[in-house]
């Protein structure tokens, strides 16, 4: 990406802890209550919050032995299309039985309180800030809950996965369109993130006045350039993480908390 390697300044000294802690949540509360428009940024520490394991930490039991190149690639689905299924209907399980936790809540009612737009553009496939209440969410990497055509054939794009299909259980239903097996709807290794989110998650970070990265590391590229993208247009950056995080140097604030502890009172009015 032209231009990402130019130095970026931290603005102002941060904390962790203590006192010093409560004046940086005063100081990012401030700023968003000020901003018009504003982008959530999640990742999987707000899923776990949640009780819903990474995809690495949910390999154990019986699934210990699996690479995660035969439960999510391509092309391990064409090699066993009924493994791959199983995992993604125990993955489904455990989701459904999940509930949204204080932060999804207070990023929801933060949105919901209107006067500014807010966007969430999440890396969690379980659709839990759309159970909370949160309306605009561009999902970077899918939604597990829903299902698509193998060989995308076109219409219906994406279909709930729940659909009653009167079929096997254990095998991945048919593409109602063309026959083919339906696939998880969402991002596996080696695939692109779908183009059309991106772009719009790539616009809400460039176009935002303050970003609220949670629960992620930001490793990851392509989603990984969205902080970056709100940095360089100007935003606030707030990072809120209980660990460190690959753009800590960068961020405006760092909050050291889980989401569930530091959003509702980030948020609140
Ligand atoms: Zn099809």
């Amino acid at each position: 990406m032209p231009g990402e390697h130019e130095p970026m300044k931290r603005r102002s000294p941060v904390a962790e802890t203590g006192i010093a802690a409560d004046a940086v949540v005063a100081r990012a509360r401030a700023w968003l209550r000020e901003a018009g428009r504003v982008v959530v940024f999640t990742g999987a520490g707000v899923s776990a919050e949640s009780g819903i394991a990474t995809f690495r930490d949910a390999l154990t039991g019986l699934w210990a032995r699996f690479d995660p190149q035969a439960l999510a690639t391509e092309a391990g689905f064409r090699a066993d299309p009924a493994l791959v299924w199983r995992w993604y209907a125990e993955r489904r399980a455990a989701v459904a039985k999940a509930r949204p936790h204080a932060g999804h809540a207070a990023i929801a009612a933060y949105e919901a309180r209107g006067g500014r737009r807010v966007d969430v553009v999440t890396q969690n496939v379980d659709g839990l800030h759309r159970r909370a209440g949160s309306r605009n969410v561009l999902e970077l990497h899918g939604d597990i809950t829903r299902v698509k055509c193998l060989e995308g054939c076109g219409t219906p794009e994406s279909i709930d996965a729940a659909f009653d299909w009167r079929g096997d259980p254990r095998e991945p239903p048919p593409c109602p369109r063309c026959g083919a097996p339906l696939r998880p709807d969402v991002v596996w290794f080696g695939e692109f993130l779908p183009e059309a989110v991106l772009a719009e998650a790539q616009r809400a970070a460039s176009a935002c006045d303050a970003m609220l990265v949670v629960g992620t590391s930001a490793l990851v590229h392509p989603a990984a350039e969205l902080p970056m993208l709100a940095r360089r247009g100007g935003a606030r950056l707030i990072v809120v993480d209980p660990a460190e995080t690959a753009i800590d140097d960068i961020a405006d604030a760092r909050i050291r908390a889980p989401a569930a502890v530091a959003l509702p009172s980030l948020l609140a009015e």
